[in-house]
């Protein structure tokens, strides 16, 4: 029996744990604590624990043409067919969970195929604060259930409590709420209830917490001029707005879409609203490392690598970037995302930059200015780096 233990990132949430998947022969069978993290400190909630299992659920180990089990070679030579569709009628929908490495492949990827890009839900905004630096606010407003999807930064939260500081909530009713001092239950964020400004303007280190998401709460917290924690759900989508991805729609005129589907990591369908629209096109060709709600009806799904068989970085909602580290190898027949870009690009008759993690991050540093003051052996630190405000 071999044994290892392999130190990655949460696959989960935007908070960026790290953990240490346990390995043996072959395989993940489970989840112990990082000790040297500076974001968790040995902690990680439920989620995070059971990991290992949410990484080898459902897995697509076959290409699917039509609804029928196929090769590769007939799979890439379908899906390439994307490439008769113009500049807006064609979309990619990324996921903000692959790694920045191969978020920068996507993003290439589309730019060569005049398609546009975006994810389901996605944020832009900037935080003003890190993880760390939340448990000195003396005032605390939470706009919305945070601390439910972000549970080791809700553990920030409870210790400024703990501290001293009063927790102010604004939102539906929730575990956030139930933690609050002074709460406002409510289902919209249009204006602040009387009697919490003054109590921020009173403060002496006031904080904002939201989720990158929720526009109504971003445009809220904006007019407070305060340090804000702006808060990814994501494990990646904080990189993924970095490089100017933000949430897409389809259009009238979009007749086809390329989809690199979130795993069944996420706890509710994001799929479900645009379904039938997806169905509905021309071709949907589905990018996947397990079965979801677009297997179904996808014209063509190419079984992918999952988080944790390769190598790469992610980055937290702090802007700290750290080492997604490959512990297992693909099951048989799967290929890496950035070798099905490859692939398809060579099909269609252009090409994508490729290379391994380190020169894929390389790349990206010194194209997008966010990234470019670190190097790939600084990020695997147990503390990773910050991207650099731009
Ligand atoms: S808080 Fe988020 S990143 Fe940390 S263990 Fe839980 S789900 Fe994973």
């Amino acid at each position: 029996m071999q044994m290892k233990y392999v130190t990655t990132i949460c696959p989960y949430c935007g908070t960026g744990c790290a953990l240490n998947l346990v390995v043996r022969d072959g395989k993940t069978v489970g989840v112990a604590p990082s000790n040297r993290s500076p974001v968790c400190s040995g902690k990680l909630c439920s989620r995070g624990l059971h990991a290992a299992d949410a990484l080898n659920e459902g897995r697509v180990v076959q290409p699917v043409v039509k609804g029928e089990t196929s090769d590769w070679e007939t799979a890439i030579g379908k899906a390439a067919e994307l490439k008769k569709y113009a500049a807006g009628e064609i979309i990619i929908i990324t996921s903000p969970r692959i790694t920045n490495e191969t978020q920068y492949l996507v993003w290439k990827f589309a730019h060569s195929l005049g398609a546009a890009i975006g994810v389901i839900h996605g944020g832009s905004g900037v935080p003003t604060v890190k993880l760390d630096e939340l448990k000195d606010a003396d005032v605390i407003l939470a706009l919305g259930n945070v601390m439910q999807a972000l549970p080791l930064t809700g553990n920030r939260i409870l210790q400024a409590k703990e501290n001293g500081a009063r927790l102010l909530y604004l939102g539906p009713q929730s575990y956030t709420a139930v933690q609050a001092d002074t709460v406002e239950i409510t289902d919209e964020y249009k204006e602040l209830p009387p009697g919490f400004g003054a109590l921020l303007k009173n403060a002496a280190h006031p904080a904002v917490v939201y989720m990158a998401n929720d526009s109504a709460a971003a445009k809220l917290a904006e007019g407070l001029g305060i340090s804000a924690a702006v808060l990814y759900d994501t494990n990646n989508g904080r990189g993924t707005s970095l490089m100017g991805i933000g949430p897409l729609s389809l259009q009238e005129s979009t007749k086809a879409a390329l989809v690199i589907a979130e795993t069944p990591l996420m706890e509710q369908d994001i799929y479900a609203d645009i379904l039938q629209k997806l169905d509905s096109l021309e071709l949907t060709v589905v990018a996947a490392s397990a079965e979801t709600s677009l297997s179904a009806i996808a014209d063509i799904v190419l079984p992918i690598a999952s988080q944790h068989e390769s190598d790469g970085t992610v980055t937290n909602w702090e802007g700290r970037v750290q080492m997604l580290r490959k512990a297992v190898d693909s099951p048989e027949g799967v290929k890496s995302l950035q070798e099905v870009l490859a692939e398809l690009a060579e099909k269609m008759g252009f090409g994508i930059p490729s290379g391994t993690p380190e020169e894929m991050y390389t790349a990206l540093a010194g194209e997008i200015s966010a990234f470019g003051n670190s190097t790939y052996e600084q990020i695997a630190k147990p503390e990773g780096v910050f991207v650099q405000e731009v």
